[in-house]
Parts: C-alpha cells; structure tokens; sequence
C-alpha cells in the first residue's frame, strides 16, 4: 500500500466508524421492536418485511424477497470496480418463553410442531439482523468510495424448519443466494453469552461443529415380566445399545486430531413393570469436527448398535438424519482479516477461543464460499460470562453494546476485503 492509497483507507475506516456510531440509536430500536415481535423459522414475515424496506429505503441495486419462504436479499453495488463480499444474518427466533425483565420483553405465544411455546429472541438474532441492517445503512452511505459490490443476505429458520418444511441457509443456496452476483468471500457473526461485551472471538479452520440427530429401535419379542426366557427384552438390550455407543468416541475416534460427542438424549419403552415390551425407542444427537470423522461416527454407531442388538437376539434398526455440517473458517481468509477485527475491537479485546459443540448453518455458505464467521461478546461487564444464562436460555440477555461492535466489524471487514482485493 502506498501513502496516497494508506491515507484513503484510514480516511474510509473513519468515515465508517462515525456513519456507524450514527446509526446505532437506530440498530438498537430496531433490535428491541424484532426482539419484542420474536418469529419462527420460516415464518418471519413480519421481520422480513422490516428488513425489505430498509434496503429498498437505501437504494440499493437490488432487493430480492421470499427467498426459501422469508429470506430477503439486498445487493449494492459501489462506484469503485472490485469484487463481491457476501454478509450473513439470520432472523428467526425459538420456541422459548422469555424470563429477562426488560420494557421489549416478548410475550408472544404460538404453535409449533402441533404444540402451544412462547417465542423469544433466545440465540440474539435478533442482535443480527439490526446489525446487517446498520451495515446496509453505513455502506449504502459510502457507495462514492465503496469497491465492489456487498450481498446482504438475511436468512431464515436458522434454528430448523418445522417438522415437514424444507429451509435456511441450504435453500437459500438452492434458491440462488450465492448467485448473480456469487461472491468471492462470506462473513458472519454470532453474539455470545460466552464473552463479555466490547469482545470478539475468532477461530481458523473447524469452529462449530457439525451436528446430526439419529433414531434407535430396539424390536424384542414382547412377554410376561416374570417369565424373561419367553421373549426377547429390549429394555435389557437398549441398555447394552446404550453403553457400547459410549465406546464409539472413547475408543474409535483419534480425539488428538478432532473431539466428538454421541449423546441418546431420550429413551422410551414400556408400560408396566411386569410386562417386557415389544420394543424401545432412542433418539440422540452426533457432533464432529471433520466431515470424514462425522462419516466414521455414523457408521460406528450403526454397526455397534446393530451387532449388540444381534448378541442379545435382538434387532434393531438405527436412522440417522445428517442436519448442519462443520462450520468450517477458512484458514488463510481467518489470518488476512485478523488484524481487521484486532483494530476494529483493540487487539486485546480480541480472542482465540475454544471450538464449539453448537452448530450453525453459515456452513452450508462456506462450503461453497471461503467464509468467516466470528462471535461477538454479548454478556455485561459486570457478569462472568462463564456463569451468564447462554444462547438459547430464557434468561438470555445482550448487552446492547455488542451492536455498535457488530456493525462496525461487519463494515470494517467488508471494506477492507474488497479494498484488498
Ligand atoms: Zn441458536
Ligand atoms: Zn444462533
């Protein structure tokens, strides 16, 4: 970089940082009314609607709605030539009744998978989608110096569909979200209770994890609870299921190179204590770090579950349904925008932090994309982060001092990539 073109660029990053600090009233109003107007996946009309008018009140080239059900997509192109930069956020909430105190608090009630739930801004999407809008207002406003063109994309049914819907980020993808114009690099943020406000976390390479769910059935012989030799008992047998899965990971994973987790969350069968039933039923969840592992622990647990069921005369029948691959940041992309996030934040606000069990979607993006998705810290200064009710828990609170970070870390990287490239 030579001083004329250094100059330009601080004179950018300045101008960035004040549209941004302009906008932040703005975010935080926007963030309480979608906090307090909390959708589900696939049905977040309302904020969909929100979002479309603030992009096409922008000018942009394009806004583009209804993509996979609700997803919207704006695209703006600047005045200087250069390459397209994709953005991220999602928009939908959880089946969660909030408990935090606060004026924007959601009351809202609906009917998920036939069921009555609360709804809450539980994972802070909510915080996303405001700062994706704060990002359209700041560089719509540095179109004259802007490189390139920006993707605004905002996503729904993050969290899943409901049962029998198809959604997120894997259609969006198949609805053309990375088309016309496909972009060159992706970037996405997550807020996080795990941090402290005014923090970023970063990590190269496998981040979160890849997360699939599965089904086990147990088929026995029903008979009499006095008389066990009549039958075949599943019970006895979903047990042995049960413990032999605890080997998979134990004893068949290589866990120097990548952990992994098998976990049966529930197990039903049966109906009174004298009588063995027909069958038992399980269901779990499997995370990896390595796409190649993930394929290993699918066919461990198949054949470990199949083989102990055999050995007790049993049968089983095991089926695992394949969800969220690794949300994987590519490496080199990770390294060059490093020093972005350090100036952004201050270089000791930001940290290197430990991969993550949960899952996310932005995978299916980086699949196709190099991509980097970051955390930003969400829990207040005075609370230890490590004890603060996490994403997902109705106690689940923000520091809305994590919106103004976030809007300026998404503008910082985008400018500065395309400035790069
Ligand atoms: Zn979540
Ligand atoms: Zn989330």
């Amino acid at each position: 970089m030579n001083t004329d073109t250094a100059e330009r660029a601080s004179e950018l990053a300045d101008r960035i940082d004040s549209a941004a600090e302009g906008v932040e009233a703005q975010v935080i109003a926007w963030r309480r009314d979608l906090h307090a107007n909390p959708e589900l996946g696939n049905r977040e009309k309302r904020t969909a609607k929100i979002v479309a008018e603030h992009l096409k009140s922008l000018g942009l080239d394009e806004v583009r709605t209804g993509v996979a059900h609700t997803g919207v997509i704006g695209v703006l192109k600047g005045k200087l030539p250069g390459k397209v930069v994709a953005l991220r956020a999602d928009m939908d909430a959880l089946p969660v009744s909030e408990e935090v105190d606060v004026p924007f608090a959601s009351k809202v009630r609906t009917i998920w998978n036939g069921e009555e739930v609360g709804v809450m801004h539980a994972c802070g999407h909510d915080c996303h989608t405001a700062i994706l809008m704060g990002v359209a207002s700041v560089l719509a406003g540095l179109r004259k110096q802007l490189r390139g063109t920006v993707k605004f994309i905002f996503q729904p049914a993050e969290e899943m569909p409901p049962k029998g819907e198809d959604g997120g980020a894997k259609m969006m993808i198949q609805e053309g979200a990375l088309q016309n114009p496909a972009p060159q690099a992706i970037f996405g943020l997550h807020v996080t209770s795990r941090q402290s406000v005014g923090t970023i976390g970063y990590r190269p390479g496998p981040t979160m994890a890849s997360s699939d769910r599965f089904g086990i059935t147990v088929h026995g012989r029903q008979t009499h609870g006095a008389a066990p030799w009549l039958g075949v008992d599943p019970i006895v047998t979903a047990a042995q299921v049960v413990l032999g899965l605890q080997t998979v990971v134990s004893r068949g994973i290589d866990i120097a190179r990548e952990p992994a987790v098998v976990t049966i969350g529930m197990i039903k069968g049966g109906v009174r204590e004298n009588i063995i039933p027909d069958s038992v039923e399980m269901r779990g969840t499997i995370r990896t770090f390595d796409e190649g592992m993930r394929d290993d622990v699918h066919e461990r647990v198949t054949t470990l579950a199949e083989a102990v069921a055999r050995g007790s005369r049993a049968s089983c029948t095991v089926c695992i349904e394949k969800n969220y691959p690794v949300t994987v940041n590519d490496p080199a992309l990770t390294a060059e925008m490093l020093p972005t996030l350090q100036r952004v934040a201050g270089a000791d606000k930001v940290q290197f932090v430990p991969k993550v069990t949960g899952s996310e979607d932005f995978s299916y993006f980086q699949q196709l994309v190099p991509g980097l998705f970051f955390f930003v810290g969400a829990t207040r200064p005075d609370l230890d982060p490590s004890k603060a009710p996490a994403n997902h828990s109705p106690r689940f609170h923000v520091d809305e001092g994590a919106l103004l970070l976030g809007v300026r870390a998404l503008s910082h990287l985008t400018c500065d990539w395309l400035a790069a490239h």
